[in-house]
């Protein structure tokens, strides 16, 4: 019984480690009901990219006592760099895009980001309130959540979806008895890394002329959407990076050697 309460307190403890970015927010008050939804739940790291306003007196006002989190608030100036550092990155949508993209519910959202908070820092993204999170920025997340709400009407004010997702994400935690210990521990590499691979990557395909510079279509955004379905580990990506630079030395060898003969 007392490990049971242990294990929970474990869990709970990691929620400070679970960011909630928010893309180009425009309106003041929204920033501070996220960090009151945000503190309600247990979660602390509040990072704002690219804001369109400043934290304000109507931020204050709405964010009751959780004037802390907007003290501490980190501000950044791309969703590359908010989630360089991140192992995993969930990105959130009221609609579908026109790339399907791995999808989860917003209950496995947060068992997903509460199985792997204590190996890396994870992340939740929510975008403008007028126009969501752009393509690009959907790309940098392994996995898009929606939450299922009415399909005639179902963009939920900023806030309650921010407190939609961290309530499942507490939850999850509390329904953890420290299973993450007893299986094993998979890497997963960071979002630079990551990036790291796929500028490689498109590199290299152009270098061989599969993609052609003047008409690269969709094909990156397709590769990417295979990797993050696969979802590489640490050691798998070093192969991949691997098979890449044999390719482009490959290639340059036999240039060379054509010159010569
Ligand atoms: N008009 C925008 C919706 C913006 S709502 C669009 O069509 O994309 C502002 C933000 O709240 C969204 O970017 C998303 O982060 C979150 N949000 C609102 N409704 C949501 C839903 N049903 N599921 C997941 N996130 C939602």
């Amino acid at each position: 019984m007392n490990d049971q309460i242990l294990d929970k307190a474990d869990s709970l403890a990691l929620l400070p480690n679970v960011k909630v970015i928010l893309v180009g927010t425009t309106h003041p008050g929204n920033i501070g009901s996220v960090a009151r939804a945000m503190k309600t739940m247990g979660l602390s790291d509040l990072v704002l990219v690219d804001p369109q306003t400043e934290i304000n007196d109507k931020s204050y006002a709405l964010s009751a006592g959780a004037k802390d989190l907007l003290d501490s608030v980190t501000i950044k100036p791309t969703l590359e760099e908010a989630v360089s550092d991140c192992g995993l990155v969930i990105g959130t949508s009221a609609r579908s895009r026109t790339l399907p993209w791995p999808m989860l519910d917003p209950r496995q959202s947060g068992e997903k980001l509460i199985k792997e908070v204590s190996d890396y820092p994870v992340a939740v993204v929510f975008g403008r309130e007028n126009s969501g999170l752009s393509n690009d920025e959907l790309q940098l997340c392994q996995f898009h959540v929606c939450i299922p709400a009415n399909p005639e009407y179902s963009s939920l004010n900023l806030a309650m979806a921010v407190q939609t997702l961290t309530y499942e994400i507490r939850m999850a935690a509390l329904a953890t008895v420290d299973k993450t210990k007893e299986v094993e521990k998979q890497e997963y590499p960071s979002s630079e890394n990551l990036e790291g691979f796929y500028k490689h990557l498109e590199e290299t395909l152009t270098e061989v002329g599969f993609i052609i510079k003047a008409h690269p279509g969709q094909i990156m955004a397709k590769l990417r959407r295979l990797y993050n379905r696969a979802r590489p580990e640490v050691a798998e990506l070093n192969i991949l990076r691997g098979i890449l630079t044999s390719t482009q030395r490959g290639r340059i060898e036999k240039d060379t050697q054509a010159k010569e003969d």
